[in-house]
């Protein structure tokens, strides 16, 4: 089972009393895996038999646990009719919106966190936020028209965007977003929607949901990286999302690789996205080359030399990067993700070369550098898990109410 990963910014606390307690026990306990037996579930939760019953008899009625009989393999093993309880998967749902530098995209995720409903519209970002978040708004209405889930099942949104976010969940778009500049997109969005909404960077996100989905399902210790128009990193330390003492932590987009290298749109000097973004590397090849990373990626399965040397060339800059951070977090995993990392191999064996490279051998005897499972989907699928993590409180009050 995963280890947990709080919310990035954690709701208020909802009243609490013993009977909602045990409900947001059992409920935690049936997230973490599909299928209990009420005896697993004394055992998981600590709650004793009568209390597991009544509580489990709350949410059948509520309609948020299923109770059916195991395979016959189970009961033949016991010698006796086995029941096992799940979530129902459709008992609640979350949006999850990601706001890349051009793109905007919407899913409707179960409670399981999969995708029920799923568009990309594909438009630059930068400078317009009102009507960006306008048609986010109108993707959000489409879905719930499309899929005739009702208002009340839905828990919430939670908003990826490609953009550093502060612990006060103040956008820092100076520079990288120029239109969202003093904007604050949960209030907007609430506003065009009826929603709450949480707001949480992209890269964080994408972590999120690669550990609850993907290739970082069991590890405790991940640094996911995405490497998209703009760059930026999702650490989870010891089982926990790190943020730092801003909010900020992750922004390995701007370590500095090349010291005397370009002015970054932050304003260092050298800073990785200066020599590892698809834009960057598009400029390095020759005049009529690729206007974006979709045809930047043609060209590398098309064999092109130029192409496949200036991606490897970044994905040294990209290692020697990763290489710092692993020295600094020690994890077991670390995951290639974002538009780039369609390129395969061709980007992440240097990845790999480079981090082994710099990085203590220590640090990398039981290193792992994969690319990510998700794709493009892991920035929107991790921010309706940050809603979804908050599901056994969300639906214990319900009950309870
Ligand atoms: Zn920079």
């Amino acid at each position: 089972m995963p280890r947990p990963v709080p919310a990035v910014r954690p709701t208020p606390d909802p009243p609490v009393n013993l009977r909602s307690l045990g409900r947001v026990r059992v409920l935690e306990a049936l997230a973490g895996t599909r299928r209990l037996s009420r005896p697993d579930l004394m055992r998981r939760t600590g709650l004793a038999r009568a209390t597991v019953g009544s509580v489990i008899a709350d949410l059948i009625r509520a309609g948020i646990v299923t109770d059916e009989d195991a395979s016959p393999a189970e009961g033949l093993r016991t010698g006796r009719p086995a029941r096992t309880l799940s979530l129902n998967r459709n008992a609640a749902y979350a949006l999850g919106v990601d706001i890349g530098r051009d793109h905007v995209r919407v899913v409707l995720c179960d409670l399981f966190g999969e995708p029920v409903w799923d568009r990309d519209l594909h438009r630059l970002v930068d400078n317009d936020s009102a009507a960006v978040l306008t048609e986010t708004a109108d993707l959000i209405a489409q879905a719930r028209r499309a899929t005739g889930v009702p208002t009340e099942r839905i828990l919430g949104v939670g908003m990826g965007i490609a953009c550093p976010i502060d612990r006060h969940g103040t956008l820092l778009a100076e520079g990288i977003m120029p239109g969202w500049i003093g904007v604050r997109p949960t209030d907007e969005l609430r506003e065009r929607t009826g929603f709450a909404v949480r707001l949480v960077n992209d890269a964080n996100a994408a972590v999120l949901a690669e550990h609850r989905h993907g290739v970082a399902q069991q590890c405790g210790d991940v640094v996911y990286i995405r490497l998209s128009t703009g760059i930026g990193a999702g650490v989870i330390s010891d089982g926990r999302l790190l943020l730092g003492a801003s909010g900020l932590a992750g922004e390995l987009g701007h370590v500095i690789v090349e010291p005397s290298g370009a002015i970054c749109r932050c304003g260092n000097r050298g800073c990785l996205e200066t020599v590892a973004s698809p834009a960057a590397i598009a400029r390095l090849l020759s005049a009529g080359g690729p206007a974006s990373t979709a045809e930047l990626i043609d060209l590398v399965r098309a064999g092109d030399r130029g192409a496949i040397r200036a991606i490897e060339d970044a994905g040294d800059a990209v290692g020697r990067a990763l290489a710092q951070a692993v020295t600094i977090v020690n994890p077991e995993l670390v995951v290639i993700g974002g538009e780039l990392a369609a390129a395969g191999d061709v980007l992440v064996a240097p990845i790999r070369r480079a981090v082994q490279r710099n990085a203590m051998s220590w640090h990398t005897t039981e290193l792992r550098v994969v690319p990510g499972a998700l794709g493009d989907s892991a920035g929107v699928r991790g921010a309706a898990a940050l809603v979804l993590a908050d599901a056994p409180e969300r639906l214990a009050v319900l009950v309870a109410g």
